[in-house]
């Protein structure tokens, strides 16, 4: 039996008949720009995070661009983001003419290393951007209290980390800002691309609500400039519909993370990644690096919502893995195979922003991910497991 990475259809063929039900009801008013589903959508967002404000936008990166547009982030300016997340953290800070300057990341969670981040601190910093990646908190605590110490803002990159806690609060609802993707492969995924950017503050969310609309009020007056980031009534509308579902989605998740480690742990040679070494990147990585393989893990106080489930294959040999898992039809990826801080589009970039990313680097030559999706059935799970058995055999 295949395994798909990912299978959009099973989550949501199951809800057609209420999808169409929406589709018809945003047919027939026919307020396609702005309709009363966006602020709806908007108001359950805000309330599911605990979060004051919600603006729902066109995607997880225009969120990121508008939250450094409402900081007034530009040239000269330096931010802080990890060396290992998508792409869109630092094209974010880019497009706006800043620096981003990148920071390494803990083997174990997968975040930012916040020492790392704090050595890198410098007089033109104005922002650090955590990445709650693969769906499990940054150590927030920790970003908060340097950027305290500094004055910087902190703009949360939730975008695979929608409903995830730490120690109960919401990612992105912890910092200044807080963006997410509503992108099909994420946890709430949508009809297309779509976003959403929160804050507690009413005067931030103020200039989103502007920015996303051209800066443009009253009609046709602009003081600043903005853009056309709007979310579509329609995705708005259909995501409503999700939102119902997503604890369940969620709860899925969980229970085929907590499959996965249990019987994968089982396998000689395997173990679970140590949370005790979290945020102790450099120790972490030589523990780590003796183990062939090493299997996430929820570090205590984080709700994770697994995102991705990612393994890291030591003593390279993940290539091998990877291809033998193609080959027996169990789709899988590697998130992220280039770091950030060695991507061409950044060569240009001063030396010192580059520098000191030597975890990053491991994970990019070890990590690979697993379907994880809520729908999979009990036989494609003991056909991921059997399939990574032999392979690892
Ligand atoms: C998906 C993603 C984004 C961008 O979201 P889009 O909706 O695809 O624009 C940004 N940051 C991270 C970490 C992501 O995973």
């Amino acid at each position: 039996m295949p395994v798909p990475l990912l299978d959009v259809n099973a989550q949501n063929l199951p809800l057609q008949s209420e999808l169409e039900q929406v589709f018809r009801e945003v047919l027939q008013h026919g307020r396609f720009i702005m309709g009363p589903e966006v602020a709806a959508f908007e108001e359950e967002v805000a309330q599911m995070l605990e979060v004051e404000h919600a603006v729902a936008v066109s995607s997880g990166t225009d969120a990121l661009l508008m939250a450094l547009m409402a900081l007034e982030i530009g040239p000269g300016d330096e931010v802080l983001c990890p060396a290992f997340t998508f792409f869109a953290t630092a094209g974010a800070i880019h497009r706006l003419g800043a620096t981003p300057v990148f920071v390494d990341v803990c083997p174990v969670c997968f975040n930012l290393d916040v020492e790392d981040a704090a050595a890198k601190v410098t007089t033109r910093t104005r922002a650090i951007m955590p990445v709650h990646l693969f769906g499990q908190s940054a150590p927030m605590d920790a970003v908060l209290a340097l950027s305290q110490k500094h004055g910087l803002a902190v703009v949360e990159d939730a975008a695979q980390a929608i409903g995830a806690r730490y120690h109960g609060r919401a990612c992105g609802a912890m910092g200044d800002f807080g963006t997410y993707s509503f992108f099909p492969s994420k946890n709430l995924g949508g009809f297309g691309d779509g976003g959403m950017v929160v804050t507690r503050d009413a005067a931030h969310a103020a200039r989103l609500r502007s920015l996303r609309n051209h800066g443009m009020e009253p009609k046709y007056y602009h003081s600043h400039v903005g853009g056309n980031f709007r979310m579509d009534t329609l995705q708005a509308a259909l995501l409503r519909t999700k939102l119902r579902h997503y604890a369940a989605y969620t709860a899925a998740r969980q229970s085929n993370a907590a499959h996965y480690t249990a019987a994968l742990s089982q396998l000689p040679g395997v173990v679970v990644a140590d949370p005790a070494h979290c945020q102790c990147a450099r120790h972490g990585a030589s523990a780590a690096a003796d183990a062939a393989v090493v299997l996430p893990v929820a570090c205590p106080g984080n709700d994770h919502i697994w995102n991705q489930y990612t393994l890291r294959l030591g003593g390279g040999r993940r290539d091998a893995v990877k291809q033998a898992l193609l080959e027996a039809g169990i789709g899988c990826e590697v998130y992220y195979p280039v770091t950030l801080d060695q991507q061409a589009c950044f060569a240009s970039l001063p030396e010192a922003s580059r520098q000191g990313c030597e975890v990053s680097h491991q994970l990019a030559l070890e990590v690979l991910s697993l379907p994880i999706y809520g729908e999979l059935v009990p036989a494609q799970l003991d056909e991921v497991v059997a399939a990574v058995t032999r392979a690892l055999a």
